[in-house]
């Protein structure tokens, strides 16, 4: 994994409003159950070596407030749906639709198949 990369992502996602409630600054918010080892509640192992911020799994990641962060530490993943409303899958999109995000900011050649 390039540390670089991880490290301009972290960037992106701190210069991004709170999911939750949308006030700045923000914190770089893992999404631990990919972090740190099975999907809550499914047993379901992440495609990618687990249990570290410094393989994939650190690209799993959403912009929170501390107040929101540490409110989703404090109650849980499983358990932020009772609060917020938001299923764990949810989680998973936001930190998804982050990436694209990213990904669309960045300045890429890319190659396209010709159709035939
Ligand atoms: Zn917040």
């Amino acid at each position: 994994m390039n540390k670089a990369v991880l490290n301009d992502f972290y960037g992106f996602v701190a210069s991004q409003p709170c999911e939750s409630c949308g006030r700045t600054p923000v914190q770089v918010a893992h999404i631990e159950g990919l972090a740190h080892g099975t999907v809550p509640g499914t047993g379901y192992y992440p495609p990618f070596a687990p249990r570290s911020h410094t393989t994939e799994a650190a690209f799993c990641c959403i912009p929170l407030c501390d107040e929101c962060h540490q409110q989703l530490h404090k109650i849980g993943e499983r358990k932020y749906e009772d609060i917020k409303g938001w299923p764990y899958r949810y989680l998973i999109g936001l930190a998804l639709k982050n990436l694209v995000a990213y990904v669309n900011t960045l300045d890429l050649v890319v190659d396209v198949p010709k159709e035939k």
